[in-house]
């Protein structure tokens, strides 16, 4: 009779109903859609029903898109000190000791070589989860040697940023990143290396406004803010309306601020073909590149005549399908006359 007394007591509505046992289930922060944790894994960590993409760590980006065992980290013993023995409501040294403790990072940034189907790179993760994936002294000395790191190896360099800026603990010391940064990938674009940059969720400030938007090629993911300042203060500075979303990679993507959207399942596979695409297009005869301060004049003068000073192709390379590869900068339609103008 155990039953009926069971029954007695009727039913009792489940407390806390929405909360999920840990695991097992996720739910979706855009759509609110239940994702079975097995299977948000097996996507990437993107939404099956509106393709939000998950904030994940920096180890979980090196594993997405590099190539099993091949990632090897580097410049992990540079760290941040406290140089302004800076404190708010809290030590800096303090929270920099917490934010070890709970990413187990030593870094907002992991730095270090890999290779993506086969091509070998050097790779610059941000993590958000380290105070804010910020940019300070050690951080932009991690992402500065990886630059340098490229130049030397001549491999491509990855940098994927996840960031809210330059971190203030550091005050200029922080923001003087953004200039040394920036300076060296003068130096690796002058080196002819290529540099990838990829945006995510979020990608502002003082990062933003320095390495993440040069890159010879930018990708974002999905609906990623993306900025300097962010919306709310950018509406209370100039009150007005500001356009629907704004700061987003959609909208980025139409004021052609950055190359192409891409999905994280595509990610890797989207790097790759650019890596193919960069590794081929080494071995072509390169126009001569100009040197930051370098004269116009001279660049200008070797400019011109490349498609017929260059030495004559070798004879019968055979190309894809057998016929005869042919160089693009040695196309049979002979170069412009004249050149346009440009502006000293
Ligand atoms: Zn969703």
């Amino acid at each position: 009779m155990t039953w009926l007394r069971k029954a007695k007591e009727g039913l009792k509505p489940q407390k806390r109903r929405r909360e999920l046992p840990d695991g097992l289930w996720t739910k979706c922060e855009e759509c609110g859609e239940i994702l079975y944790h097995k299977e948000l894994e097996r996507n990437l960590w993107t939404c099956s029903k509106c393709s939000y993409h998950f904030r994940i760590s920096a180890r979980t980006y090196i594993q997405i898109l590099t190539d099993e065992g091949t990632f090897v980290e580097r410049f992990s013993e540079i760290i941040s000190t406290d140089p302004l023995k800076f404190r708010d409501a809290k030590r800096y040294t303090d929270r920099l000791r917490k934010a070890r403790e709970e990413t187990g990072l030593s870094e907002a940034v992991i730095c270090g070589e890999a290779r993506i189907e086969g091509f070998p790179c050097v790779l610059a993760i941000m993590d958000f989860s380290f105070l804010g994936g910020s940019l300070a002294s050690a951080a932009g000395e991690r992402i500065a040697r990886s630059i340098l790191l490229a130049i030397e190896t001549r491999h491509p360099l990855i940098l994927l940023s996840q960031s809210g800026g330059a971190r203030m603990f550091e005050g200029i010391l922080s923001l003087m990143q953004m200039a040394k940064t920036n300076a060296l990938l003068a130096r690796l674009s002058d080196a002819g290396v290529p540099y990838i940059s990829v945006l995510t969720h979020p990608t502002t400030g003082g990062v933003m406004a320095s390495f993440a938007s040069v890159g010879d090629v930018i990708l974002a993911e999905p609906k990623a803010l993306i900025g300097f300042a962010g919306p709310r203060v950018i509406k209370q500075t100039i009150n007005q309306e500001l356009p629907e979303g704004f700061q987003r990679s959609e909208f980025l993507l139409l004021k052609g601020m950055i190359d192409r959207i891409v999905h994280r399942t595509e990610m890797r596979k989207t790097i790759a073909w650019l890596l193919r695409f960069f590794a081929t297009a080494g071995t072509l005869p390169q126009k001569p590149r100009r040197r930051a301060g370098e004269s116009l004049a001279r660049f200008r003068a070797a400019s011109l005549p490349i498609a017929t000073a260059l030495p004559p192709a070798p004879p019968g390379v055979p190309g894809p399908n057998g016929s005869e590869h042919v160089s693009p900068s040695i196309s049979p339609s002979p170069p412009p006359a004249r050149e346009v103008p440009i502006e000293e």
